[in-house]
């Protein structure tokens, strides 16, 4: 069976007090594991992950970062890298996600190389791909995110784990999203497209992101090959969150 996980990303959102009362928060809604082997990621701002980390402390939670450096240590001003964030727990890396890609210019060739930081510093990337909406509209929403996904050729260290998001650019934080029919087909070219880069495609978790909500999460989570949700503006709200947790918990 392919692991299931419901990652939350916080983006450029909270601040201390909201580390602290989401945290009481998401331990009390996961007072119990939660059902169905379903893994939750919570990715806050870098310097709030320690925080998080110790006031999440024994919840089935586990760490996550939005980014990471292209380079290991060094003289980089600014840069954290997946070195560091292991050091600190961290577990998931989100890399290449649609916003990086589009306001701070990261190309195919800086998401393959902090996907290379990521393993080699022992995280997980969850490796964001999707297309705009023109894009979708032009009829090339598969090969955009085939070419995206293609980063990962030659990349993956035997036994590496890896997580793939399917997030179509058009759906992010916008509340419109995938249907569940767009998002399952996506999501099955994405795993034939795996297996063509040599991969083992079946376990490999596929996500889908773009306004996930309480109210769809269900309906999106029925598609055979969607093995989760990164969420993001819902995954402010413990109680939207744990609603999205507790769909993918009860599917069959
Ligand atoms: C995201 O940030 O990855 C995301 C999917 O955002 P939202 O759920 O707000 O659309």
């Amino acid at each position: 069976m392919r692991a299931r996980i419901v990652a939350g990303n916080w983006k450029s959102n909270g601040r201390q007090a909201f580390v602290e009362a989401y945290a009481t928060d998401l331990k009390a809604a996961l007072a119990q594991k939660p059902a169905g082997g379903v893994t939750v990621m919570v990715a806050p701002p870098d310097v709030y992950l320690s925080a998080l980390k110790a006031a999440l402390e024994g919840a089935p939670v586990e760490l996550g970062a939005q980014n990471c450096s292209a380079t290991a240590e060094g003289a980089y001003t600014g840069e954290v890298t997946a070195g560091m964030l292991a050091d600190q727990g961290v577990r998931y890396v989100i890399i290449g996600h649609s916003e990086r890609r589009s306001y701070y210019g990261e190309t195919d060739e800086v998401v393959r190389a902090k996907l290379a930081q990521a393993f080699a510093a022992g995280c997980v990337p969850v490796l964001c791909v999707g297309e705009t909406l023109e894009e979708r509209e032009a009829g090339q929403a598969e090969a955009v995110c085939k070419r995206q996904l293609s980063v990962l050729e030659g990349l993956v260290p035997e036994g590496a784990e890896v997580v793939i998001a399917y997030e179509p650019v058009w759906a992010i934080g916008t509340g419109k999203t995938a249907t569940s029919e767009q998002a399952q087909a996506m999501h099955a070219q994405l795993r034939a497209a795996l297996g063509s880069l040599g991969l083992p495609a079946d376990r490999i978790p596929i996500l889908y992101g773009g306004s996930v909500k309480a109210d769809n999460a269900a309906s999106l989570f029925a598609g055979e090959d969607v093995d989760g949700a990164l969420v993001g503006g819902a995954s402010l709200e413990v109680e939207s969150f744990a609603c999205i947790i507790a769909a993918l918990s009860e599917r069959t």
